[in-house]
């Protein structure tokens, strides 16, 4: 019994395709866990749900898909790849969308905008699948189709969620976080008082944690409240919660495949310093893992 997690997308904010990020991948969020009966779950729609969509409807041979989207948010790399993802496209494939409850605008109003007309050509009322769209809200469990999802307010412009999967019953669990703000509280996200130490817990435990990495200290500096974490704030908390792996996620645009290398190396020393025995990993496009 096991969850299997297959990452599609890793980059955060825009995609970057080009030479210097071919190993780790150029494409915006968009991670695949399957159960252990082989029901599709899909974290973030990023441009990494185009390839994940062209490689679903390859595997089904013709016959129906259905699963279930998870999005964080409704940033733009969160939710760019939706129009460009072809099962959407086909009669009697079937999708729901969950999304936070407490996003300003709800979740299914931003899809429906992202395809109107004045920047898109096919409205989301012509696609042929069938759409369904759940809010989720933090604290609630919701039991899925071989699976168990529970979700927590993270720190991030306009707010966000993580979500901790795990089997009905399991003990394993996956915990994703795209995009959160471990720093000092700036004030800027009104997350309530011993919102950190909560975020522990939430993430206690986990096999497999995905966390927002985008930055480094230095460049951290000059990006306080912009809702990103880094390299170094992600170990501590995986250490502080006690993570089984770290996957490094959200990489900067410009991080190059040699300075992802060299940034997971000093994670992995940091780990060392600390007589840790955390796994660190930086997602690339075709990773995959067990939960
Ligand atoms: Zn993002
Ligand atoms: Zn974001």
């Amino acid at each position: 019994m096991s969850l299997r997690v297959q990452f599609w997308g890793t980059r955060g904010s825009i995609p970057s395709p080009g030479p210097s990020t071919v190993r780790y991948g150029g494409n915006t969020p968009c991670v695949e866990v399957r159960t252990a009966g082989g029901w599709l779950v899909i974290l973030d729609a990023g441009t990494g749900i185009r390839e994940l969509g062209r490689t679903l409807i390859e595997r089904a041979n013709g016959g129906p898909i259905q699963g279930d989207i998870f999005l964080t948010h409704a940033h733009w790399d969160h939710i760019q790849g939706i129009p460009f993802f072809a099962p959407i496209f086909q009669r009697g494939n079937h999708f729901t969308i969950w999304g936070s409850k407490s996003l300003e605008t709800s979740i299914d109003r931003v899809v429906r905008d992202q395809m109107s007309p004045v920047v898109f050509p096919v409205t989301f009322e012509e696609l042929d699948a069938t759409i369904d769209f759940r809010h989720l809200a933090e604290g609630e469990r919701c039991a899925g189709t071989g699976y168990e999802v529970t979700a927590m307010e993270v720190r991030h412009p306009g707010g966000a969620l993580g979500y901790r999967f795990t089997e009905p019953r399991g003990k394993a669990a996956l915990v994703y976080v795209s995009d959160n703000e471990l720093g000092p509280a700036t004030g800027k996200f009104n997350t309530p008082d011993g919102w950190h130490e909560r975020f522990v817990e939430f993430c206690r435990g986990a096999k497999v944690l995905v966390h927002d990495t985008t930055y480094t200290t230095e460049e951290c500096d000059h990006h306080r409240g912009w809702g990103h974490s880094t390299f170094h704030e992600g170990v501590e908390l995986a250490l502080a919660a006690g993570v089984e792996t770290l996957v490094l996620f959200h990489h900067e645009p410009r991080r190059s495949d040699e300075e992802l290398d060299r940034r997971t190396e000093e994670c992995r020393a940091l780990v060392k310093e600390r007589g840790g025995t955390l796994q660190v990993v930086a997602a690339a496009e075709g990773l995959t893992l067990t939960v």
